[in-house]
């Protein structure tokens, strides 16, 4: 069967970006094929972050994938520091790939514009250890947002190269791609993330704050008309209403934006209002799965557990083709 792939940092709770992007993916891969479906905390230390919050930012994210329907009857939940072959793998396949291909890759080049007093070896080392994330479990499917294609393509450099340098080992994995796959800043500039203030709204925010959020977005004065914007905070605005398939809505705000009459008050009040109840079932999840701490340790150990079997299976075929 099909290996499937995929990991959120743990930065925070998990967002729309996230949601849409990838666990979305996530709820239709786990039914049909073997999902393993991580927290990669590994790559949430390569930006400043809080020794004493990250295991509450793991546990947040395991909540939240819990809550929006992942199933551990039908996927592996893991937790990536957990495996240590991670890392393992990671450093073998580092041996077999260009520095200075790393160096031009997007997100390297955003962080160190973000943290330009953080730039350590492990942001540069961030696709290499997404990709023997993904190779350790030979894994063909990766449902992940579009902002991830970048460190994918290497991920297959580096199956291929291993391939032809060691003999036939892994699969090259591709995206799954979701209808979400890209979901903009609250902002109106680039991407909705975890780290970036201001720029999302949480799956269990509370509907106050969505509004709130939401008012926030920058808009213009409602009397531009023509075609809609393809950037900025309008079009995040009509991006969420196609997303929350609000067609009848979209199709009834794009009408005003054109007749130079729209009421961005009006569309951010029926936007807020369907988000909170779109999202109504995920926040009763959690707040079942936050009541009960054991069972949620109990998955974990289980899927972990798990891991580890396949990821030694692994581990063990790579160092005897690499001759260790
Ligand atoms: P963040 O940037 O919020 O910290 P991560 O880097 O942990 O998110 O990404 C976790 C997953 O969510 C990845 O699959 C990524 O592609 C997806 N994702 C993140 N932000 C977005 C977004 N704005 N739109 C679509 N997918 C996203």
């Amino acid at each position: 069967m099909k290996r499937v792939y995929s990991g959120i940092r743990a930065t925070g709770r998990l967002h729309l970006g996230n949601y849409f992007g990838a666990v979305k993916g996530m709820l239709e891969l786990q039914s049909k094929y073997d999902c393993i479906f991580s927290v990669v905390d590994l790559h949430t230390i390569t930006v400043p972050y809080d020794p004493k919050t990250l295991k509450d930012s793991v546990r947040n994210v395991l909540l939240d994938y819990l809550a929006a329907g992942l199933n551990p009857e039908k996927c592996k939940l893991e937790i990536q520091s957990k495996v240590p072959q991670h890392t393992e793998l990671a450093y073998y396949l580092s041996t077999i790939y260009p520095v200075s291909r790393l160096e031009d890759l997007p997100t390297y080049k955003e962080k160190k514009a973000q943290y330009p007093k953080y730039v350590n070896m492990g942001l540069l080392y961030y696709s290499v250890l997404m990709a023997a994330d993904i190779l350790l479990y030979k894994a063909e499917l990766v449902p992940v947002g579009i902002d991830q294609e970048p460190h994918l393509e290497v991920a297959r450099e580096i199956a291929r190269k291993f391939n032809s340098m060691f003999g036939d080992t892994f699969p090259e994995p591709v995206r799954f791609k979701t209808p979400g796959e890209y979901v903009p800043s609250l902002s109106g500039k680039g991407k909705m993330s975890k780290s970036v203030e201001g720029s999302y709204i949480n799956l269990t925010d509370d509907v106050s704050v969505i509004k709130q959020k939401l008012a926030k977005v920058p808009t213009d004065s409602g009397k531009t008309g023509g075609d809609l914007p393809k950037e900025g905070g309008v079009a995040s605005l009509f991006a969420l209403l196609k997303l929350f398939e609000m067609e009848n809505e979209y199709e009834k705000f794009e009408k005003d934006y054109k007749d130079k009459k729209i009421q961005y008050s009006l569309l951010k009040e029926a936007l807020s209002n369907r988000i909170y109840e779109t999202l109504f079932e995920i926040r009763e999840k959690r707040k079942e799965f936050e009541g009960n701490s054991e069972l949620v340790d109990a998955i974990i150990k289980e899927s972990v557990e798990q891991c580890l079997k396949e990821a030694a299976k692994t581990i063990s075929e790579v160092r005897q083709k690499m001759g260790l």
